[in-house]
């Protein structure tokens, strides 16, 4: 296995390694009651090691023989500084970068696993489990508008997010993650994905858009 590395979109790379990938779950509503899952007060926070990491355009290898794997196409927030026990402020003047996510779900093993309250690693931490595209600076980026996103299979439209939509926004979510884990140069914050996941199959089309900032094709192989 290739090690990754992370891109900015002009396709110089990023000379921060990647720790560890902090995700979290159940952030956008509509996401939640398609999977029957309650919302919380805090954020469900779990992870995705280094390895499981990949270049998004390059084909998406699904695992064979554990079940249907589903797509959720999320917001990436590329940390450019240390972050622990965080004020807003210091995660404002730390997020170096956005870019877009897949955080692939072996979504039977997991079903399999939440029945018998287990953690979820064997279904979100696997090689591959996270694609990642390039990152745009975050200056490119209005703080003050929204940021949206969009996955579209073979042509039609199957997620749509928008910042505007999470239950716990970047700053303080961010922030609130470096009261539990410290945050390094170079890790990646997923910061959830909006409704319409669903399963991959091989040789589908995938189109990922970041705004005007971004488009990514690639494909399952
Ligand atoms: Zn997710």
């Amino acid at each position: 296995m290739h090690a990754y590395q992370h891109f900015w979109h002009t396709g110089n790379p990023i000379e921060l390694p990647l720790g560890k990938i902090v995700c979290v779950g159940r952030n956008y509503a509509a996401h939640a009651k398609e999977l029957n899952n309650p919302v919380s007060d805090t954020p469900l926070l779990f992870m995705k090691p280094a390895t499981a990491a990949t270049v998004m355009e390059q084909p998406i290898h699904l695992p064979q023989g554990r079940g249907e794997v589903h797509f959720e196409t999320e917001l990436a927030v590329l940390i450019g500084k240390p972050l622990t026990d965080a004020t807003e402020k210091d995660v404002r003047g730390a997020i170096l970068g956005f870019g877009l996510a897949l955080d692939l779900t072996l979504r039977d093993v997991q079903s399999q696993l939440k029945a018998k309250g287990q953690p979820w690693e064997r279904a979100k931490a696997f090689d591959g489990a996270c694609p990642l595209s390039p990152f745009v600076p975050a200056e490119a980026l209005d703080p003050k508008e929204p940021i949206t996103f969009a996955l579209d299979i073979d042509g039609h439209r199957h997620q749509r997010g928008t910042t505007q939509e999470m239950l716990f926004p970047i700053v303080p979510l961010i922030a609130h993650i470096s009261e539990h884990f410290t945050l390094m140069p170079g890790d990646v914050v997923l910061t959830g994905t909006p409704e319409g996941v669903g399963a991959l199959h091989q040789g589908q089309k995938l189109t990922l858009q970041l705004g005007e900032e971004l488009l990514i094709d690639t494909r399952i192989a």
